[in-house]
């Protein structure tokens, strides 16, 4: 068994030397454990901050221990009731190759339903993200200007596609590069499309959405929440999902230097945490699996190979490597 540790705690952009890639012997189930294979494992912006001892909503990662992160693998043995040697399951055993799991802990899945990895992105938690954070938290309704950020990503590309299928009347969306630009418009449909690197973004959101925005679903933070708060409508709702341009800032970014334009607006921010809206899983998953079935909810995975792999493709994801959900296949 091949698992990564955290051995001191990244200042700045995590470097590879603040991690290493241990053997150890496979784990035992104990009693009501499954020992699961891992196949896939996620990795995720919210990881970093689990790199760092400040206190968060998750603990941090202990110094000289395994990571954790969400995994899909196959039961290899099985120590409890109702999970099965051969069943699949999702579980929070990730960067490891062999993870022993307490069985209340796993969730069975099918792979005959959905490719095992969709369970880590468009069907998984960034799919509960996106859909609570949207439908819940900015309270979108039919009509609703939603401009969203990081939107070539697992989270912002369902976004903007789930707020197209709502009824949406604009939709845009800004993306690191000009090909994820492109993929917006061309792929997922969304109505306007910018890379953040050319330009500042407020001027290119005020183009691209004269009329200004309901909704702003913010991936990112710094310019582009500004920028969002200054095109903000009568009644606007942003919803703070994530800050991704600040996780490996070593000083306090400064605030959006607009906000006196939630006044004038009625405005509304409002951060959230996808594990509080677990209560929409059910109503989600039957919303959005038939969707992606039948082809009207697209997605896209970027696929990194090997356990050797996984911390290239954790820093990959902070550079924008990805097109939608980054997994590792092992
Ligand atoms: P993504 O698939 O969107 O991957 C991260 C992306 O962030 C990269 O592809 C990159 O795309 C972009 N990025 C990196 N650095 C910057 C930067 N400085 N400025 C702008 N964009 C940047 O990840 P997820 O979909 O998994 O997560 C998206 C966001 O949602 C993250 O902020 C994450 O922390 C948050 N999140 C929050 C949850 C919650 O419960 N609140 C749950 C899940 C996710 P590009 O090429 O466009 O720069």
């Amino acid at each position: 068994n091949r698992e990564w540790h955290l051995l001191s705690r990244p200042v700045g952009l995590p470097k590879p030397e603040n991690f290493a890639l241990v053997e150890t012997e496979a784990p035992q189930p104990r009693e009501n454990q499954v020992l699961v294979r891992n196949t896939y494992l996620s990795v995720d912006p919210y990881m970093r901050g689990r790199m760092s001892a400040a206190k968060s909503y998750v603990d941090p990662y202990e110094l000289g221990k395994p990571m954790e992160g969400g995994a899909v693998g196959e039961v290899v043995a099985s120590n409890a009731e109702g999970i099965a040697v051969g069943d699949h399951v999702l579980h929070s055993g990730g960067w490891r190759e062999y993870a022993a799991v307490d069985a209340q802990r796993a969730v069975k899945v099918d792979p005959e339903a959905a490719p095992l990895s969709a369970y880590l992105g468009v069907l998984g938690m960034p799919g509960l993200t996106a859909y609570a954070g949207l439908l819940r938290v900015a309270s979108f309704k039919e009509g609703d200007i939603v401009f969203v950020s990081g939107a070539a990503g697992a989270v912002g590309s369902l976004v903007g596609q789930l707020a197209k299928l709502k009824g949406a009347s604009r939709v845009i969306g800004s993306a690191g590069s000009d090909e994820k630009a492109r993929l917006l418009l061309e792929e997922y449909g969304f109505d306007a499309a910018f890379n953040y690197k050319n330009g500042p973004v407020s001027e290119q959101l005020r183009a691209a959405a004269p009329d200004g925005i309901d909704v702003y679903f913010d991936n990112v933070g710094g310019d582009h929440l500004e920028a969002a708060i200054g095109s903000l409508r009568q009644g606007g709702r942003i919803a703070v999902c994530g800050m991704i341009s600040v996780y490996n800032n070593t000083e306090p970014a400064p605030g959006p230097r607009n906000l006196i334009r939630l006044i004038q607006t009625r405005g509304r921010i409002e951060g959230f945490i996808v594990g509080d809206h677990r209560d929409l899983q059910p109503q989600f998953v039957r919303e959005v699996g038939p969707w992606v079935r039948e082809g009207r909810l697209k997605y896209r995975e970027t696929v990194v190979e090997g356990i050797e792999n996984t911390l290239e493709a954790f820093l990959g994801l902070l550079r924008g490597d990805n097109i939608g959900k980054m997994v590792v296949k092992l």
